[in-house]
């Protein structure tokens, strides 16, 4: 048996997670063969029981009808607060400083009319060139909105020439060249394209000494990585949950507010009855009177059909806790780290462009493809890996901790050697 594999076969054997993998469907080819499946940091795979917790939901709506908003069991009049213990858990926040609601996009929007409130001289919004382009959308629009060009009232900071990742420095040294500028910093976590994590507690620090707020976009850090987001003072982050969170496509997002703004009624934001003091919520009056915390920028019921499967994915992630995820994850993603270097040695074939410091990547890897382009992404396919392809030139590999094994990682080095030897 070669060295790798049995390394592979010992760390998965000494896995305390490894009880994980079989509550998930695994994909399978048409002979029914387990696939490989390393797209996690796109779609999560399904876990096998949240069936149970949507079946109770479809079963209640059945037979209370309507008065399911206010009966027992788990009335849909305060189903969100289920979510609470396991998010504030996720983001390292208090569960009044999170709620599940909308998606991503619509999450971004409404946190940066609260957040982004440009005024003066101070009208700028720092971002990272080429973010995700859902956010650029967003951010151009609200500059927009606000009366501004985004040529001029967007400040992109751009990785060093030669390099693909940002330097931290850099970053600060942007907000502190336009430091009276600088209306709202806005970074993700985990980078989309390149897997690079970028430091949220030093950039809010960076962001907070200019007189900015901090907001993050962790579509890719949420499940990734343990977060401190109230320790770290962060303004407010949002979310998706269909990623390392495993809660099904287009499942509702998230929000967090950090626990200053909790009673901030100074605060512009676009209401919703959802948000208003639950204890008037159907009294119906005139006057909006928001909830504390971050149940306060709710518009709108829950989607309870969602939620339910969010809720067992959520919880299944609370059970397994992050330090321990983030633990093996380092193991696993530093074992791919390894296997490709084996496969490709020399450097010839492939360059990975995400930071070989652990501290500085969540799980995912991305490599440049040097040589082969995109028929080494098919070759792969084939073989049946499931990794994606990002253009022009990008194979981002993202090993899961909760449901990925190293052996599935030594296959993928084997398929991989064997595919670059054909060049
Ligand atoms: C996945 C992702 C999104 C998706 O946005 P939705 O509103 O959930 O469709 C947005 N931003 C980033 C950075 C992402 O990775």
């Amino acid at each position: 048996m070669s060295e790798l594999l049995d390394t592979a076969l010992q760390l998965d054997q000494n896995d305390p997670l490894k009880r994980y993998r079989e509550q998930f469907y695994i994909p399978v080819d048409v002979q029914g063969k387990a696939k490989i499946y390393f797209c996690g940091n796109s779609l999560g795979l399904q876990p096998k029981e949240a069936t149970r917790y949507l079946q109770e939901s479809l079963d209640k709506w059945q037979s209370q009808v309507v008065e399911g908003h206010f009966e027992e069991p788990d009335p849909w009049v305060s189903y969100h607060k289920l979510l609470k213990a396991p998010l504030a858990h996720i983001t390292g926040a208090h569960e009044h400083e999170v709620v599940a609601m909308n998606n991503l996009t619509t999450n971004l929007h409404l946190m940066m009319v609260s957040f982004y409130r440009p005024s003066g001289q101070r009208y700028k919004i720092l971002l990272e060139s080429g973010a995700f382009p859902s956010d650029q959308y967003a951010v151009e629009s609200q500059v927009r909105f606000h009366g501004y060009d985004p040529e001029d009232a967007i400040i992109e900071v751009k990785p060093q020439p030669g390099q693909e990742t940002l330097c931290i420095d850099d970053i600060v040294a942007t907000m502190q060249k336009h430091q009276e500028k600088i209306a709202l910093v806005l970074f993700p976590g985990v980078q989309y394209y390149t897997g690079q994590y970028i430091d949220i507690q030093k950039i809010t620090e960076a962001a907070h000494q200019i007189g900015a707020k901090a907001g993050f976009d962790l579509a890719h850090t949420v499940g990734n990585i343990p977060l401190q987001l109230h320790d770290w003072n962060v303004d407010f982050a949002v979310w998706c949950t269909y990623k390392y969170l495993n809660s099904g496509p287009g499942n509702n997002g998230g929000v967090f507010v950090h626990e200053r703004y909790a009673n901030d009624t100074s605060l512009p934001r676009f209401s919703g009855w959802w948000g208003h003091d639950e204890k008037e919520r159907f009294q119906m009056k005139k006057g909006f009177k928001p909830m504390y915390g971050a149940d306060g920028w709710q518009l709108s019921n829950v989607n309870i059909l969602s939620a339910s499967v969010q809720r067992y994915a959520l919880e299944m992630i609370a059970r397994a806790g992050m330090e321990n995820l983030r633990k093996k994850s380092i193991q696993l993603t530093g074992f791919l780290q390894s296997c490709i270097h084996e496969a490709d040695p020399e450097g010839q074939h492939v360059k990975i462009i995400t930071p070989t410091n652990p501290e500085e990547r969540g799980c995912q890897l991305s490599m440049f493809v040097l040589k082969e382009d995109k028929k080494l992404f098919q070759k792969l396919t084939e073989a049946g890996i499931m990794v994606d392809w990002r253009e022009p030139n990008v194979i981002r590999i993202a090993p899961n901790p909760l449901y990925n094994t190293f052996e599935e990682v030594y296959h993928f080095y084997e398929i991989l050697k064997t595919t670059l030897h054909v060049y």
